[in-house]
């Protein structure tokens, strides 16, 4: 199979926090990959701006040092990571100030498509959307592209869309959500509505229930004053696990352009019904080791911000009508492993009798590691001896259908830095799917405090509270297992 690069037309991309983690680990790299694919024109330029008195030279050497430590050997010719440094740039510049606007000014091109990408701290975006409007530096097509988190609650998420929206218009926004930017995400859209096989069983006729999972097996290391003003509610469900919930569950868009989308999404988010406190649990790690605990890692040692949550939602609409929606993530968990699981009804009458075991499809959508789709489908186990049933996975895994450009599936940043540079937003969150998301939150985090309840622990390496395993069992279910 041959890949196919959509070539974009040239560009001009300021990084605003360029010298900062995620410019060096994800941006630049995914880049590079870009630049190597050849869905870099030549007139294309790079720009990295922060305060740091850097001249392109030295900005360069940086740019080379993240490559080397991020991409493999084998995967950075010299004479590649040379021309694509020729096209980087860099302009000291204050988020906050006068500095270094003119600058930028100067060096920007009104002939090119123009992005800036804010990699920087959140309370910067408006001072920066602010600076781009006050120095004319953006042209009227522009985009800005907005990091996580997007607000902490919805004043605070409204206070930044109006903001923004002072200097730039919707069309112009793009609040970047990287777990949508993952290959599989799409290919589940393509999956749902690509095919005949799916769309009729998608409902509660049907489906028994959904599971979302984000498992990752880090801690909060380092960033513990961060998170622990935010917690896994913030920080993952309100907005990556709301997005796979929306995309699992929102009736097909008319077509595949953004507004289309976004409105359906939008909907779902409408019709979650609130949640019930003994339908989530919250979480926080413990270890034997020393201060290898949630509570030893953050300042506040009487800490009650989540590790862990797991919650069960219901979707008040016709579609999904009593099928419940279990959503969980976690920090410190057995293994890193994020996926969603739609898990069918039984048949309704078992021939076979009820000897033969329980067999159900589950379709699961694996987005790491080893992005892929399997269906689970029962077959006869081979062999004599009667009849036997075995579950086994029809396997839709990447890598292996698609064969050795199935190794090269871009990284989510990638193709996303790629759609702002065409200009197309389906897989950015709208303004107000942000705040209907918040909307949704905040009562809940609201309640939790407002009953000082406090997280339960759970090992290091486990798959989280005992009470996550309840929330399920009391009904009958239990959650997938979490491997890598
Ligand atoms: P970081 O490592 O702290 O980098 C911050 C960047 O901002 C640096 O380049 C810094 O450079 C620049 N900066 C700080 N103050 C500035 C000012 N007044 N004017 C201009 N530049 C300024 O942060 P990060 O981890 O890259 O995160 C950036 C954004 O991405 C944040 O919103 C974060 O929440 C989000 N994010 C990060 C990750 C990740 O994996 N790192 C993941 C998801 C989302 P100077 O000090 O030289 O100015």
């Amino acid at each position: 199979m041959v890949s196919r690069v959509i070539p974009v037309d040239p560009f001009d991309l300021v990084i605003f926090g360029g010298t900062g983690d995620l410019a060096r680990r994800k941006i630049l790299p995914g880049l590079f990959r870009r630049f190597l694919a050849g869905q870099m024109p030549p007139e294309s330029r790079v720009i990295g701006a922060a305060r740091s008195e850097y001249g392109d030279d030295e900005y360069r050497a940086e740019v080379k040092a993240a490559l080397e430590e991020f991409i493999a050997k084998d995967s950075r010719p010299a004479k590649d990571v040379k021309a694509f440094l020729d096209r980087i740039h860099y302009v000291a510049i204050d988020a906050t100030g006068k500095a270094g606007w003119s600058d930028l000014k100067k060096l920007l091109r009104s002939d090119v498509v123009q992005a800036f990408y804010f990699s920087v701290a959140p309370s910067l975006f408006g001072p920066l959307a602010e600076r781009l409007h006050e120095w004319k530096c953006a042209v009227k097509d522009a985009r800005i592209v907005v990091e996580k988190p997007f607000g902490r609650d919805l004043e605070s998420a409204r206070a930044l869309n109006r903001t923004l929206g002072d200097h730039f218009d919707e069309s112009q926004i793009y609040r970047i959500d990287h777990y949508l930017g993952k290959e599989t995400v799409q290919n589940l859209m393509a999956v749902r509505f690509g095919n005949m096989l799916f769309e009729p069983l998608w409902n509660a006729q049907y489906v028994d229930h959904v599971q979302i999972t984000v498992a990752e097996t880090v801690g909060v290391n380092g960033r513990g004053a961060y998170y622990d003003k935010s917690g896994a509610m913030r920080d993952m469900v309100q907005n990556h696990l709301m997005q796979l919930l929306c995309l699992i569950a929102m009736e097909p868009p008319s077509r595949f352009d953004p507004d289309a989308v976004r409105d359906e999404k939008l909907k779902v988010i409408r019709a979650l019904d609130p949640v019930d406190k003994n339908d989530i649990v919250r979480g926080q790690y413990v270890s034997e080791e020393d201060g290898e605990s949630y509570l030893e890692q953050v300042e506040d040692p009487d800490s009650l911000t989540e590790s862990f949550i797991a919650m069960k939602l219901n979707i008040s609409n016709w579609r999904w009508a009593g099928v419940p929606f279990y959503l969980r993530t976690g920090k410190k968990l057995k293994a890193r492993a994020s996926e969603i699981a739609i898990v069918f009804k039984d048949a309704p009458h078992s021939i076979f009798g009820q000897e033969l075991g329980r067999h159900r499809n589950i379709l699961a959508i694996r987005l790491q590691p080893n992005e892929g789709i399997t269906l689970g489908v029962t077959i006869k186990e081979p062999g004599p001896g009667g009849m036997r049933l075995v579950d086994v996975p029809l396997d839709m895994t990447f890598k292996d259908a698609l064969g050795p450009d199935g190794d090269e599936i871009p990284d989510a940043y990638e193709r996303l830095i790629m759609d702002v540079i065409r200009g197309n937003q389906t897989l950015f969150m709208r303004g107000d799917e942000v705040e209907a998301a918040w909307a949704w939150t905040d009562p809940l985090i609201k309640g939790w405090i407002e009953r000082g309840e406090r997280p339960k622990s759970y090992d290091v390496g486990s798959t989280g509270p005992e009470d996550a395993a309840v929330l399920m069992h009391r009904e009958g279910r239990k959650w997938r297992d979490i491997k890598a």
